[in-house]
């Protein structure tokens, strides 16, 4: 089953291929959830520095906890909100508590992903403009990460978004590299600032041969363009030594901790910065 780690999300997890009452039914739970508050939160996933281990920045990570049902796994729910729109309200509350959040931060990145269906929205680099001014976050402290899809997009109206974020200073990185396709050419083309390598190749490290060349493949390619690289899913002490060998710049994981409610984030970070 589909049931992600932890044990915690329990519901719709049976199966992916939901019928339609079931798929009815989470998006009026979430349109509730959008219209009344406190079941909707934002998570933060810290991410690490590989050379210097320190906290760079995190992820910001949206977690629902449903009146009968308990947590619901966001992999249930974002795809439901696409296809309903409801991603775009869903999206510009992640955002706005993302950018208060960071603004507290100076010199951390708050990273935060985006739906393709919001990209295509014309008006997508404006809101993220205002939402960064109402905050009082500067835009190279917010990194946006889409997937090679979104950012690829011919639609005039996505590349158009990517521009403009990017002219304005807001960093985009590509989320799930490797997993999409003829990924490792594209990523000559690509027009971004950094690439998230995606959990799949991170698990094979030290395991499987291929992973790892492909891993460096990436990583080297992204360098060669002036890119950054972020390894997600590292879980072992074995998979952190790999990805600093190679030379991955940032990594993410459980091995240094899952996503946290904002208060247990400044406890973390403040904690580190004593020490
Ligand atoms: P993602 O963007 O690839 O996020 C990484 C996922 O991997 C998160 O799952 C995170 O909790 C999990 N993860 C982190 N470290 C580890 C690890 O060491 N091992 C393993 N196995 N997993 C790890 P999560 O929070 O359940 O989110 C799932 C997906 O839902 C995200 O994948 C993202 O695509 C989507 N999502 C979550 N929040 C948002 C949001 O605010 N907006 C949009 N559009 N999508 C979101
Ligand atoms: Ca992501
Ligand atoms: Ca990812
Ligand atoms: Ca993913």
């Amino acid at each position: 089953s589909k049931t992600t780690g932890r044990g915690r999300y329990s519901f719709f997890s049976e199966d992916m291929d939901m019928t339609l009452g079931r798929r009815q039914r989470i998006e009026l739970d979430l349109r509730l959830a959008l219209a009344e508050g406190g079941q909707l939160h934002v998570y933060y996933q810290p991410i690490r520095s590989a050379r210097d281990r320190q906290i760079v920045g995190y992820e910001a990570l949206l977690r629902w906890n449903h009146p009968e049902s308990g947590w619901i796994s966001p992999e249930f729910f974002i795809p439901v909100a696409e296809e309903t729109g409801l991603i775009e309200d869903i999206g510009a509350y992640v955002l706005s508590e993302a950018c208060a959040a960071a603004a507290f931060w100076t010199g951390m990145t708050v990273a935060v992903n985006v739906s393709a269906v919001e990209l295509r929205n014309p008006a997508y680099a404006e809101k993220v403009e205002k939402t960064l001014a109402a905050a009082g976050l500067e835009p190279r402290q917010l990194e946006l990460e889409v997937t090679e899809t979104a950012a690829t997009d011919e639609t005039t109206a996505a590349a158009d978004n990517l521009r403009r974020l990017r002219a304005l200073g807001v960093k985009i990185a590509i989320d799930d590299f490797g997993t999409g396709f003829s990924s490792l050419g594209r990523l000559q083309s690509l027009n971004v600032d950094r690439i998230k390598i995606d959990k799949s190749f991170v698990r094979g490290l030290g395991q499987k041969a291929g992973d790892e060349a492909i891993i460096r493949a990436i990583v080297d390619l992204a360098h060669a363009r002036g890119l950054k690289t972020t390894a997600e899913g590292v879980e072992t002490p074995e998979q952190d030594a790999g990805l600093t060998r190679i030379g991955c710049d940032n990594l993410q994981g459980y091995l240094y901790s899952k996503a946290v409610p904002l208060h247990e984030l400044k406890d973390m970070i403040v904690a580190r910065r004593k020490t």
